[in-house]
């Protein structure tokens, strides 16, 4: 379901396509630390896309959410690889690693689960960081 999602770009929650205001990029949000990133960033992730309703739903009912959390606006979101168990050298290779679908002579051992996307010149939505914007203006 998650995967389905994150193929097609539909929202997590409810697989619509989620709407996006003319000029905005779509919503995302990740279970990340907002601090780690220079703004606008590149962010590699395996979760889909959200529409506002159910990224606000998912705060109001997540604690763990709520304390460690990111909302991006990504214009341009492009699938780079997949995550998964690489099985070369006759055996499972250890921890899930990110495969990229360039390399190809590595693409045939990964028993893929997760799609990764590369969200590009992702910004903060400034309605779920009001800190954030606060604190780039001190
Ligand atoms: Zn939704």
């Amino acid at each position: 379901m998650q995967r389905r999602a994150a193929d097609r770009l539909l929202c997590a929650y409810c697989m619509e396509p989620p709407q996006r205001e003319p000029g905005e990029g779509m919503l995302w949000l990740l279970h990340t630390d907002p601090d780690a990133h220079q703004w606008p960033a590149d962010i590699r992730t395996s979760t889909p896309p959200i529409c506002r309703p159910h990224a606000e739903l998912a705060l109001r009912r997540c604690a763990t959410l709520r304390r460690r959390y990111l909302a991006v606006r990504v214009r341009e979101a492009e699938p780079i690889g997949v995550r998964g168990t690489v099985y070369d050298q006759g055996g499972p290779g250890g921890p899930d690693e990110l495969v990229l679908f360039t390399e190809r002579n590595r693409l045939r051992f990964v028993l893929g689960r997760d799609l990764v996307l590369e969200l590009r010149g992702a910004v903060p939505e400034p309605d779920f960081h009001p800190q954030l914007s606060a604190t780039a203006t001190e």
